[in-house]
C-alpha cells in the first residue's frame, strides 16, 4: 500500500515530523514564513492529510483545490483560521490541540498582567536609554496586582488557569461567559457577572474567548468607555476580539490605563501601527504557547490527530467529529 500524502505547512518539532513520516509521505514547507497562499493551494491538490498552523486559511477555496483531503489537523487550540462548517460538509474531520498549552498560555497572560501593571517594558527601555540617573519617589508608578479585581472574559481552560494563578496574588476574580461554570466557581472562589459589571469592576480585564462571529470586536468603544480609567486590558486570546481603533483611542485618551497584547488585528501588526507608538501598550508577537516543551506537545498532538484521520478513526482531539457522525461520532 502506498503511504498517504500529507502536507505540513511549517517546520514542526522533529519528533512530530518523524511520527508522521512513519505513516505518510510528507511534504513540509521549511521556510521561516507561512506558506504563500498560491503555494498552499498548489500543494494541497494531491494530499490526503493537511497539518496546518493558525496562519493558514482553510476555506472553501482551499477545500475545492484539495479533492483527496481526508483530515485537517491544526497545531493550535483555536481554529478560527478554519471554515469548520465547510470541512464538515465534506466529511473532513478537523483536529486541534486543547489542554497541552493551557498553563503555558496562562503563564504568559500573567506575565503580561504583571508587565503592564508594573510598567516593566517602560522600565527596561528607560534603563537601556541611559535615563536612570537616580532613584526617584515617583518614577514609573504602576498599579498593584495583589488584591486587585481580575475580570475574565470567556471562562475556559486557559481562563481557569489564570484564575488559579490569581489566587496566589490574593485577587478577587469575576468572570463573564455564556454559561455558569459552577465547578470552577466552587474550586476557585470566582463569581459570574454580566459583561457590564465585569467591565465596570475589573482592574485587569483578561480576554480568553475564542474568535467567533459572536466575539469579533466584542470589546469596542462602548465597552472600553465602561472600564475604569486605571484599568488594564490583557489579550492572549485572538486579536479580533478587540477593536484596535477603539483600543488606540482608549489608551491615547485615557479611558483605560494600559493594554498588554499577545495577539493583534491584523497579525503581524505593522511596525508603523499607532498602537506601537503608545508607551502604555505592550505588544508581543503571539507567543502564548511558545515554550520548547509545549510546542513539542502541540506538534505531537497534531500529529496523532492527523494520523487518526488518515486511518479513518475519530481524532483524539476533534472540533467537528460529533457533527460528522459515523466512525467519527464518539
Ligand atoms: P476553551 O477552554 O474553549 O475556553 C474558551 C471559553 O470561552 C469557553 O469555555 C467558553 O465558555 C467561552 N466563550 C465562548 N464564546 C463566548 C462568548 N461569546 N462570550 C463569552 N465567553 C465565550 O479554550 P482555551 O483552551 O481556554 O483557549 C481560549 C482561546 O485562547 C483559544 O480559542 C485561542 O484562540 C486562544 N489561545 C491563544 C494562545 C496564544 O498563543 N496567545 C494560545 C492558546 C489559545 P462558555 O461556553 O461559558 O461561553
Amino acid at each position: 500500500m502506498p503511504k498517504p500524502k500529507v502536507l505540513i505547512t511549517r517546520r514542526v518539532h522533529p519528533d512530530a515530523l518523524r511520527r508522521v513520516e512513519e505513516h505518510a509521505e510528507v511534504d513540509v514547507w521549511t521556510e521561516d514564513r507561512p506558506m504563500p497562499r498560491e503555494e498552499l493551494l498548489k500543494r494541497v491538490g494531491s494530499v490526503e492529510g493537511l497539518y496546518t498552523m493558525l496562519t493558514d486559511r482553510v476555506d472553501e477555496e482551499l477545500l475545492e483545490r484539495a479533492p483527496h483531503l481526508r483530515v485537517v489537523s491544526n497545531m493550535a487550540v483555536g481554529y478560527d483560521n478554519i471554515d469548520v462548517d465547510a470541512c464538515t460538509r465534506r466529511g473532513i474531520p478537523v483536529g486541534h490541540t486543547p489542554g497541552v498549552l493551557t498553563d503555558t498560555t496562562a503563564d504568559l497572560a500573567f506575565a503580561l498582567i504583571l508587565a503592564a501593571a508594573r510598567r516593566l517594558v517602560e522600565g527596561v527601555d528607560y534603563v537601556r536609554a541611559g535615563h536612570w540617573h537616580t532613584w526617584s519617589p515617583d518614577l514609573l508608578l504602576g498599579y498593584d496586582v495583589y488584591g486587585a479585581t481580575l475580570g475574565i472574559l470567556g471562562l475556559g481552560r486557559i481562563a481557569a488557569a489564570v484564575a488559579r494563578r490569581a489566587q496566589g496574588f490574593g485577587m478577587r476574580v469575576l468572570y463573564t461567559s455564556r454559561r455558569q461554570h459552577e465547578e470552577t466557581e466552587a474550586a476557585l472562589g470566582i463569581h459570574r457577572v454580566d459583561l457590564d459589571t465585569l467591565l465596570r469592576e475589573a482592574d485587569i480585564l483578561s480576554i480568553h474567548t475564542p474568535l467567533t462571529p459572536e466575539t469579533y470586536h466584542l470589546i469596542g468603544e462602548t465597552e472600553l468607555r465602561r472600564m475604569k480609567p486605571t484599568a488594564i486590558l490583557v489579550n492572549t486570546a485572538r486579536g479580533g476580539v478587540v477593536d484596535p481603533d477603539a483600543l488606540y483611542r482608549a489608551l491615547k485618551e485615557g479611558w483605560i490605563a494600559y493594554a498588554a497584547l499577545d495577539v493583534t488585528e491584523p497579525e503581524p501588526i505593522p511596525a508603523d501601527h499607532p498602537l506601537l507608538r503608545l508607551p502604555n501598550c505592550i505588544v508581543l508577537p503571539h507567543i502564548g504557547s511558545a515554550t520548547h516543551a509545549t510546542r513539542r506537545r502541540m506538534a505531537l498532538m497534531a500529529a496523532e490527530n492527523l494520523l487518526a484521520g488518515l486511518r479513518g478513526e475519530p481524532l483524539p482531539h476533534c472540533v467537528n467529529c460529533a457533527q460528522l457522525g459515523g466512525p467519527y461520532d464518539h
